[in-house]
């Protein structure tokens, strides 16, 4: 047997497919939000994952959802159903418009369920040439090639040969531009309630309103990628609430799980009559391990406790970037919802995520960015004041530091 040998940053070079660039340390723990890496240094957490870890790391209840089913049962088929995932379905039911759950491992599959679906039903229900998508610029829905497809940002889908098609892509939160391309051949409108990758921009309340009734007048689904707005990150368990505007499939994943990868479609049962068994399907989604987890993290963020914390800890936030711009001038808006926040860089930063990120680093702090220009932290839903402050000093350390 070949002996273990220790790993660097350099393997990752001479082992991984080159399509990440990652930071120069390599994390080994974490704790709420705290990492340390290999050489244990500790770094504030504001990013979370991507939006993921809503408890922050090794929160001690996903901890002991783990350990318990881990100990249980961990996979099944889909010749059989299971307990964590029953529930799981229930409590998501329960606290939203759906009233039939479909599980998957990823946002891009809960993402290419909603799309299929959205075309199944319009093409067995009404016609087989309601086929038309209409989505947005700088949506991101996810990598796989439909997913990638419906997404806004042709550097993701370009360079793989022909796409799927009837699919348009118009300005984000423009009514206008969505009235000039939906008819009857229009099976369904996709959009994030808050574009996050894209550079966190939220729909306004008329765009969300206006497009609920076009679509509506056109019988075409209106379908909402709550993948990273979801699940407590902006304040309600999800974005769509905030609006009072209801879809007619949610996805969501990112902190579904917590950190242990899960996603969901939620639809209506007449939606979900559309399908019949074979229609679509998967090997890993619903499992019982990551229902169990999913379960422990939906009873602690759908709590009035988390999710009206999210408001104090955004105006916490809010503070501390307010200050630093009056200091430095280098915001020229802080916008979002809840702790999914952008600011979007001006004067010496514009353009400088990256320079940004890595200096954070160097300081001890990890932080997100969304495009060259827009700084984004999704930190735990459950960070801590102290740790607010701990992280903004280091963020305010690494641009002193690139104005020096
Ligand atoms: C992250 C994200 C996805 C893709 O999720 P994966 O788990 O990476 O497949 C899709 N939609 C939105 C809005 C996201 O933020």
């Amino acid at each position: 047997m070949k002996e273990q040998q220790a790993v660097n940053r350099q393997t990752y070079d001479q082992v991984m497919l080159p399509i990440y660039s990652p930071a120069e340390f390599i994390p080994v723990r974490g704790e709420g939000s705290r990492v340390w890496d290999q050489q244990g240094k500790e770094y504030i957490d504001f990013a979370g994952g991507i939006a993921v870890l809503a408890l922050g790391h090794c929160h001690p209840a996903l901890v002991t959802a783990v350990r318990e089913q881990s100990e249980k049962l961990w996979h099944l088929s889909n010749i059989f159903t299971n307990e964590p995932a029953l529930t799981l379905a229930q409590k998501l039911i329960e606290a939203t418009f759906a009233e039939r759950v479909f599980f998957a491992n990823s946002g891009a599959e809960a993402n290419e369920a909603a799309f299929k679906l959205a075309r199944h039903y319009a093409i067995t229900k009404h016609s087989p040439y309601k086929t038309k998508i209409i989505a947005f610029k700088q949506a991101f829905h996810g990598r796989t090639f439909f997913t990638v497809s419906v997404g806004g940002q042709a550097k993701y889908a370009d360079g793989f040969g022909p796409k799927p098609a009837d699919i348009i892509h118009v300005p984000f939160n423009d009514l206008e531009a969505v009235k000039a391309v939906i008819d009857e051949e229009t099976c369904a409108v996709v959009l994030e309630p808050v574009q996050g990758e894209g550079g966190v921009t939220a729909a306004t309340q008329e765009f969300m309103e206006g497009v609920r009734k076009l679509c509506d007048d056109n019988k075409a689904l209106l379908v909402f990628d709550e993948v990273q707005s979801g699940m407590g990150r902006t304040g309600q368990l999800f974005s769509y609430m905030h609006y009072g505007v209801t879809p007619d499939i949610l996805t969501t994943a990112k902190a579904l799980g917590g950190g242990f990868p899960i996603s969901a479609m939620l639809t209506t049962t007449e939606i979900a009559q559309a399908m019949g068994p074979g229609a679509h399907g998967t090997t890993y989604g619903g499992n019982p391990l990551a229902c169990a987890v999913g379960n422990a993290a939906f009873d602690i963020i759908n709590t009035k406790e988390v999710l009206d914390g999210v408001a104090k800890r955004r105006e916490c936030f809010v503070a501390h970037l307010n200050k630093l711009n009056d200091k430095y001038g280098i915001f020229s808006e802080i916008r979002g919802m809840g702790l999914l926040i952008g600011a979007e860089l001006d004067g010496k930063l514009q353009g400088r995520s990256k320079d940004i990120l890595q200096a954070c680093a160097t300081e001890g702090l990890m932080m997100l960015s969304a495009g060259p220009n827009v700084l984004r932290f999704t930190p735990s839903l459950i960070i801590s004041e102290a740790e607010i402050n701990s992280g903004m000093a280091k963020l305010e350390q690494a641009i002193s530091r690139l104005f020096s």
